[in-house]
């Protein structure tokens, strides 16, 4: 299983993501090359680049397996303000040169919320920006992510991620499915075959490179997209313990972004990484009713 979390990407940079993940014991990993809510991005440091790349060799890993997030405030939907989708545009294509100089493939990117916009041209402007990004001379590859549609965020149904792909003038980009966003999308995800069934068939199943393992906090349907811990949310254990084995899927990496836990109950701020766990969990087959409890435990 190839199973991963979101990491840090910190004053060591990618050595200290590489070393995080492992103590997860994950052989996937997701960074952001700054913070993820803004722009603020310092040069790569390429002997920490090195380092982890050392790292990660001796731990088996490889790059493939690595994905980068976009920051979320990089909106191609909106054109209202065009200095801002010119910086949204801007910032990717440095983001893909970062990508590029780390030898990282993928990067996972938000499509976009079309704001007052209606959703077609919010659709249009994505299909525009991802255009003047020359991606077919691009070693890294641009993955949408499926959306919860939140507000007015394009690419929470199938039909819109295909109409994006149909616009780009590459083919040198891709999906990267999240279970909780497509839970609150309105999809079933106890009845993931026939959801791939169709994505197999409307666009092809060698175009998800990457699947964001969340649960969800919401039902189905809701719109909502607050991600809840491996069989803590509605769609629960067995239909994510299914997702994951899915043989289809074998190959692409799957990352979990579950929230954090808090060090006791009613306590506010959320300290600890349940990824160790939930990676457990999810590699044995067997739901841990004592998760949080071993959570806490375990980093006290
Ligand atoms: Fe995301
Ligand atoms: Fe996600
Ligand atoms: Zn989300």
């Amino acid at each position: 299983m190839i199973i991963g979390s979101h990491v840090h990407f910190g004053k060591d940079q990618f050595l200290g993501s590489v070393k995080e993940a492992i103590s997860y014991g994950a052989n996937a990993l997701m960074l952001y090359t700054g913070a993820p809510q803004n722009t603020l991005r310092s040069p790569i440091l390429l002997n920490y680049l090195d380092e982890g790349k050392k790292l990660m060799a001796e731990n088996n890993i490889v790059m493939d397996n690595v994905i980068c997030h976009a920051p979320y405030i990089i909106n191609l939907a909106n054109k209202e303000k065009i200095e801002a989708w010119n910086f949204s545009i801007s910032f990717l294509k440095g983001e893909i040169k970062r990508c590029e100089e780390m030898g990282i493939k993928y990067i996972v990117l938000h499509p976009g919320s079309a704001v007052k916009h209606t959703k077609e041209e919010g659709i249009n402007n994505i299909i525009e920006a991802l255009n003047y990004l020359d991606l077919d001379h691009s070693k890294c590859m641009i993955l949408l992510e499926t959306m919860a549609g939140k507000g007015s965020e394009c690419g929470c149904k199938m039909e819109e991620i295909k109409q994006i792909l149909n616009g780009v003038n590459s083919s040198n980009i891709g999906v990267c499915l999240d279970t909780c966003h497509l839970n609150d999308a309105g999809y079933d995800m106890s009845k993931f075959d026939e959801y791939l069934d169709t994505f197999t068939k409307e666009i092809g199943l060698d175009k998800i490179r990457c699947i964001h393992i969340n649960d969800s906090k919401n039902l189905i349907n809701t719109h909502k997209d607050r991600h809840a811990n491996i069989g803590l949310g509605t769609i629960g254990f067995d239909t994510i313990k299914m997702i994951v084995n899915n043989e289809k899927l074998k190959d692409v990496p799957k990352i979990l972004e579950t929230p954090y836990i808090n060090k006791e109950d009613n306590e506010k701020e959320l300290m600890y990484p349940p990824y160790k766990f939930e990676i457990e969990m999810l590699k044995k087959g067997e739901f841990n009713p004592h998760l949080i409890d071993d959570i806490r435990e375990y980093y006290k």
